[in-house]
């Protein structure tokens, strides 16, 4: 989709650190890190965010979750945190779905 940071990304527009990729999902670490480990795990079609999830792509959305778990198991991430914001008010900025991974220390009680 035009303008879309992610978008971006996933075209090799914009440079990221990639830690996984296949032909539907890609992760990459979070430029403002806001946990000693914090990557992002997205699908590569562009879905606004998890209120577009429908039976269409849902399949895709559980692919996503069977990743976060491998590369918790490969990073050897015991405890870890997945946050998705949906909507401006939930603290939304880029309205590519996304999923973030938290990980690497004591996490407060909120995301
Ligand atoms: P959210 O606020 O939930 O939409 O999260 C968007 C996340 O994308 C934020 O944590 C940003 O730091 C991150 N972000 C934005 N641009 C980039 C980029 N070019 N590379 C990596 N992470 C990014």
């Amino acid at each position: 989709m035009a303008n879309c940071v992610f978008c971006k990304i996933v075209a090799g527009e914009i440079p990221s650190k990639k830690i996984y990729e296949d032909e539907s999902v890609l992760a990459f670490y979070d430029i403002e890190p806001q946990a000693p480990v914090h990557f992002l795990v997205i699908p590569k079609d562009h879905i606004e965010n998890a209120g577009c999830v429908t039976s269409q792509n849902s399949k895709l959305i559980a692919h996503i979750f069977e990743i976060i778990s491998k590369l918790a198991d490969e990073l050897k991430l015991k405890s870890f945190r997945v946050v998705t914001n949906s909507g401006t008010d939930a603290g939304q900025t880029v309205f590519h779905l996304h999923f973030h991974m938290l990980a690497g220390g004591v996490l407060g009680a909120m995301a």
